[in-house]
């Protein structure tokens, strides 16, 4: 499908708001230009869900989650950040394996598989595209993802 992936995407996020239950605030960066991107929206709408599940679960009461989006040069990316406990440096990386969650004692409490990040890296790779984390322990957590997006010659949106 072929979406305006600005609306797509804050339509995504007023699911959550709505349905949140805890005390956490969205900030949201997103241009009302719209900037159309072809992707497969049950896929891509399964990594943002995850993405956002987790801001979610590992976020305080009272934090804030924060999402933007920039597009440069044929390539859409995008943020979704939170304040909440952080992932110690040398595990960032091991987030997208299958199965991996960063300790176990956070991991019973908190539920979930650990296949939710490794299935969103598959998606994204699958549409051309790609997904990484920056965190801090104890400060929050940055998921970044890109997608690219087709210019027409003049580098204007088709
Ligand atoms: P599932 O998504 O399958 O329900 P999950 O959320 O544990 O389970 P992933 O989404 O793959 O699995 O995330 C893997 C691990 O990365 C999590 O268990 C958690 O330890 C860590 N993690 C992911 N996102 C964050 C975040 N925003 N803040 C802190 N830790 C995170
Ligand atoms: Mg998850």
């Amino acid at each position: 499908d072929i979406v305006d992936f600005n609306k797509f995407f804050n339509r995504i996020i007023d699911r959550f708001e709505m349905s949140k239950s805890k005390n956490v605030e969205f900030q949201r960066h997103i241009s009302e230009t719209p900037c159309y991107v072809e992707l497969d929206t049950d896929k891509i709408t399964q990594v943002i869900d995850n993405i956002i599940s987790n801001a979610l679960k590992y976020s305080p009461d009272g934090g804030y989650i924060r999402f933007g989006v920039t597009a440069q040069e044929g390539i859409l990316k995008v943020m979704i950040s939170d304040d909440g406990m952080g992932i110690p440096k040398e595990n960032v990386e091991r987030i997208f394996d299958r199965f991996y969650r960063v300790d176990r004692a956070r991991a019973r409490s908190m539920g979930g598989t650990g296949l939710g990040l490794a299935i969103s890296r598959e998606m994204i790779h699958a549409h051309g595209g790609k997904i990484w984390a920056e965190s801090e322990e104890g400060h929050g957590t940055t998921i970044f993802f890109t997608l690219p997006y087709e210019l027409d010659e003049a580098g204007e949106w088709d």
